[in-house]
């Protein structure tokens, strides 16, 4: 973590990124009811790259600057061998998956995995026996923080899947409260005036279990404000590319940043992660 801190004085002084969030596929083997990457658009590159434009890319963003990265999708599982790419490029890398293909042990980064509630919930939500192939995977692997996209339909089970992650072995739980992404008019989306039960939800699993549950008070904190735009380090001061290598700003050009859901927001910026070391310890730190 201290590491992100001194990349971030360099940012602030010579104005140069060090963070990146990269697709690096648009394909994925589910489609998850609250997916929004299969929304509002139809130019998909449904043709995977070869690895060596994986290969050029990933040096050029080394070369400005770049040093930790954020690979999501589609599903980057689907990309081993971009996965291990990176890997030799990036001193940190974090990829966001569905847990439903085993990433090999040499890949020794944190790995964030979707799970979205108790197996009956889970599958409900991202498909039939999603649950048994995320636990037959990666139980007992301590890469894993896992990663839970509340909704109306699963905020209940946030303490399910807390109990769920300290018995298999998991290294802890965060999540984002769903905001449909690219897709803000998804009918997944929670509302402002919906928010604050979601909150009092985080802060009473939070009380219960402060060594699991990885968000930090200030980070749920973060969740209730009326605003997120000036608070966020995520959107303007990270280099984000789809896979087409086109830019846009967060997850999306789109994402409405006034009712903000994303665990990335919440982070704020390096110099305010200092306020919570514990949980930024555990969520970034992959040993
Ligand atoms: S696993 Fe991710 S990319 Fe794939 S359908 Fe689900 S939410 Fe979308
Ligand atoms: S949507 Fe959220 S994370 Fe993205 S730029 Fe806006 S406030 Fe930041």
């Amino acid at each position: 973590m201290f590491y992100f801190v001194w990349l971030e004085l360099k940012r602030f002084i010579f104005r140069v990124k060090y963070f990146a969030e990269v697709d690096v596929t648009d394909n994925c083997n589910l489609r998850c009811k609250h997916c929004y990457h299969f929304q509002g658009k139809d130019d998909f590159q449904t043709q995977e790259l070869s690895i060596h434009v994986w290969e050029k890319r990933f040096n050029e963003l080394y070369k400005s600057g770049i040093r930790g990265i954020l690979l999501v999708g589609g599903e980057p599982a689907l990309r081993i061998d971009v996965l291990l790419l990176a890997d030799k490029v990036f001193p940190y890398v974090y990829v966001i998956i569905n847990g439903t293909i085993k990433i090999p042990e040499e890949f020794n980064h944190r790995l964030l995995v979707s799970l979205d509630g108790s197996r009956k919930t889970n599958d409900s939500i991202r498909g039939k026996d999603v649950f048994s192939k995320v636990m037959k995977n990666y139980s007992g692997d301590k890469r894993v923080v896992i990663n839970m996209t509340i909704m109306r339909e699963n905020y209940k089970e946030l303490e399910d899947v807390v109990k769920i992650a300290k018995e298999n072995g998991f290294n802890g739980v965060v999540c984002n409260i769903c905001a449909g992404g690219t897709n803000i008019s998804s009918p997944f989306v929670i509302r402002r005036k919906e928010r604050e039960t979601i909150i009092r939800e985080l802060k009473r699993v939070k009380k219960l279990y402060p060594k699991d549950f990885l968000l930090s008070k200030a980070m749920i904190k973060w969740y209730e404000y009326p605003d997120h735009r000036d608070s966020c380090h995520w959107g303007d001061e990270v280099l984000h590319f789809d896979v087409s290598w086109n830019r846009r700003r967060c997850f999306g050009n789109n994402a409405d940043c006034s009712n903000c859901g994303c665990g990335t927001g919440s982070f704020q910026s390096p110099l305010r992660m200092l306020r919570h070391p514990r949980e930024m310890m555990k969520i970034l730190v992959c040993s």
